[in-house]
């Protein structure tokens, strides 16, 4: 069990399965920067908070939940939680908003994960699956919380738990994906890749070579 003190983000899972080192920096150093994609995503949630709780059928819509789970130390909020009556039991079933289109890599399923970890902790009912909305194309997803996808959102956890108690940021390493990270302009890969050379080159650049 975590101290409400030692309570990580949720959103810290996608940064770390991102780029450790992003989680590091937002996370540890508490740096942050908005990119276009960040205003995307930040655009999107601020929409999806506007609307109110609702009832649709058998169901209840609540909007901007607060979640938290003591025994994985994580804290956050929940864009959408569906609660539907099953014979008498509760069940929740959560749905995360996202303006993009689906990763190539888990960090929304893990987010996701995650917020129904804690939503069977708050509630103690199983949560088997729930839903991604993606802006592109403007459909749900459905995401089974299948038991290795638990262990593998439990595994980054604990790698951001120890990355904080430890305060120690892995190294900047340049990759593909540093041109979508709004960051790039604090962590400054290039400076610690193989690009070296042509990063100090560039600082020295005059004005009229700069096009
Ligand atoms: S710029 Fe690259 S290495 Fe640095 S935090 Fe972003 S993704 Fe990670």
């Amino acid at each position: 069990m975590y101290s409400e003190d030692d309570y990580i983000q949720l959103s810290a899972i996608q940064h770390y399965v991102f780029c450790p080192r992003q989680c590091g920096l937002i996370h540890v150093h508490g740096l942050w920067s908005e990119n276009m994609f960040t205003a995307r995503g930040k655009i999107m949630h601020e929409r999806v908070d506007s609307e109110e709780d609702e009832t649709r059928g058998d169901k209840h819509i609540v909007r901007t939940l607060t979640i938290i789970s003591s025994r994985l130390g994580l804290s956050g909020k929940a864009d959408v939680v569906e609660f539907t009556d099953d014979n008498g039991i509760i069940k929740p079933y959560p749905v995360e908003y996202k303006s993009g289109q689906p990763k190539q890599n888990i960090s929304d399923m893990a987010q996701l994960c995650a917020q129904s970890l804690c939503l069977e902790e708050m509630m103690n009912v199983p949560v088997r699956s729930a839903a991604i909305f993606y802006g592109k194309p403007r459909k749900r997803q459905i995401i089974e919380i299948t038991d290795d996808l638990r262990a593998k959102t439990e595994k980054i956890i604990l790698a951001i738990h120890r990355m904080i108690e430890t305060r120690e940021v892995p190294q900047a390493k340049y990759e593909k994906k540093c041109k979508f990270c709004s960051l790039e302009n604090e962590c400054m890969p290039a400076a610690g890749s193989k690009k070296l050379t042509n990063y100090i080159q560039g600082l020295f650049k005059t004005d009229e070579e700069t096009p």
